[in-house]
C-alpha cells in the first residue's frame, strides 16, 4: 500500500494508522526543519494530486482486515506534505468516518483555514493539530519558507477564527529554531495569538530529527521550558506540552515482544517504508515493530545499509534510518 502506513507508535496519539494522501511532497511551506525533504511542489492550490478513490481502495483494503483495524488507537490524515491541500480532503475524511469506526486526527501546517471549505471539512475530524512557528513575518519567512501566495495575518485570522468554530480537540504546535524564532519578541507575538484563540493543548517542539537543512539547531530544554510557562500564564488551565520521547521499553518486554517477529519479510518492507517518511532511531523502530531491542534493529537493517537502500544520519547524540 501506497498511502497507507503503520500503526505507529506515536508520542502524541497511541497507535496511529497513517493515511498519506501525497506520493511526492507538496507544500506551501518549505520549513529548514522539515524531516520529509525539500518541497517538490510549492503550491498553494488545491488538486487531486493523487486520485481519491485511489486512496479510498486502500483505506477500505485495510479496514477489512478486521483484526489488524483492532490495533489502530487513531487514524491520523497527514501527507508528505501539507494533507489540506488535497482536493479529495473532505471526501476522504467522510469517507474514514465511516468505515474506520475510530478517533480521526489531522495534521496540518494551519496554513488554509482561511478557506472556509477547508475549515467545514476539518469538523469532520476529532483532534486537529495545526501548526504555527511564528506570528512575525520575519520569523516566519526564515523557519518556513513560505510560497508567495501565503499571508501571515490571513493564516492568523484563519486559525483564531477555526479555533472558536471546531468543536473537537485542538492542539496547537510551534516548532522552535535555535536562534530564528526562539527570542522574545516572538514569544510575546505568539502569546497574542494563542491569548485569541480556543484551544485545548499546545505543544512545544524543536528539531528532534535530522533536518532538511543542516543550520536549523534545537532550542535548548531550559528555554522551551521557559516559554512554556510563559504560554500557561495566558490562561489558567492552558495545557502546554513539551514533545518527548515515549518511554523506553525494558530490555525484558523487548526480548518476549520480538521473539520471532525480526525475521518477517513484510516487516522490513514496512520498515523501510516508516524510514522513508520520517527518520526514525534504532529504538523509534523497535517501539512500533517489537524486534526485541534496537541493538536487533541494528542488526538487521545493517544488510539494507550496506546495499544502500537506506542510510544513516546523526543528529545531536543519535544515529537516524532514513
Ligand atoms: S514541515 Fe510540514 S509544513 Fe513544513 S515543509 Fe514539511 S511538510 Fe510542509
Amino acid at each position: 500500500m501506497k498511502h497507507i502506513f503503520g500503526p505507529v507508535n506515536s508520542r502524541r496519539l497511541g497507535r496511529s494508522l497513517g493515511v498519506d494522501l501525497f506520493s511526492e511532497k507538496v507544500c506551501n511551506l518549505n520549513c529548514i526543519y522539515c524531516e520529509v525533504g525539500p518541497t517538490v511542489h510549492l503550491s498553494c492550490q488545491r488538486a487531486e494530486y493523487v486520485p481519491t478513490r485511489e486512496i479510498i481502495a486502500e483505506i477500505d483494503t485495510f479496514c477489512r482486515d478486521r483484526q489488524r483495524l483492532q490495533t489502530v488507537d487513531v487514524v491520523t490524515v497527514t501527507a508528505s506534505g501539507e494533507p489540506t491541500l488535497h482536493a479529495g480532503f473532505g471526501t476522504i475524511l467522510a469517507h474514514l468516518g465511516e468505515v474506520a469506526g475510530r478517533p480521526i486526527a489531522v495534521l496540518t501546517n494551519g496554513t488554509t483555514l482561511g478557506d472556509a471549505v477547508v475549515r467545514q471539512e476539518l469538523q469532520l475530524a476529532d483532534i486537529v493539530i495545526p501548526s504555527l512557528d511564528s506570528a512575525l513575518a520575519e520569523s516566519f519567512r526564515k523557519v518556513d519558507r513560505p510560497a508567495a501566495c501565503l499571508d501571515l495575518a490571513e493564516i492568523i485570522e484563519g486559525l483564531v477564527r477555526f479555533s472558536h468554530e471546531y468543536r473537537g480537540q485542538l492542539w496547537l504546535e510551534i516548532l522552535f529554531v535555535r536562534g530564528l524564532n526562539e527570542g522574545e519578541e516572538d514569544v510575546a507575538a505568539l502569546a497574542g495569538v494563542i491569548g485569541r484563540m480556543r484551544l485545548d493543548r499546545v505543544q512545544l517542539n524543536t528539531v528532534a530529527r535530522p533536518p532538511l537543512e543542516s543550520f536549523a539547531r534545537p532550542v535548548d530544554q531550559r528555554r522551551l521550558q521557559e516559554i512554556a510557562a510563559r504560554f500557561r500564564a495566558i490562561r489558567p488551565g492552558l495545557v502546554v506540552d513539551l514533545l518527548a520521547d515515549a518511554p523506553r521499553q525494558s530490555k525484558e518486554q523487548q526480548q518476549q515482544a520480538g521473539d520471532g517477529q525480526e525475521n518477517r519479510p513484510d516487516r522490513l518492507v514496512e520498515i523501510v517504508h516508516m524510514v522513508q517518511r520520517r527518520p526514525c532511531t534504532a529504538a523509534d523502530i523497535n517501539r512500533t515493530f517489537q524486534i526485541g531491542g534496537p541493538e536487533k534493529v541494528e542488526q538487521l537493517l545493517e544488510p539494507l545499509v550496506r546495499a544502500g537502500r537506506i542510510s544513516k544520519r546523526r543528529h545531536g547524540d543519535r544515529i537516524y534510518y532514513h
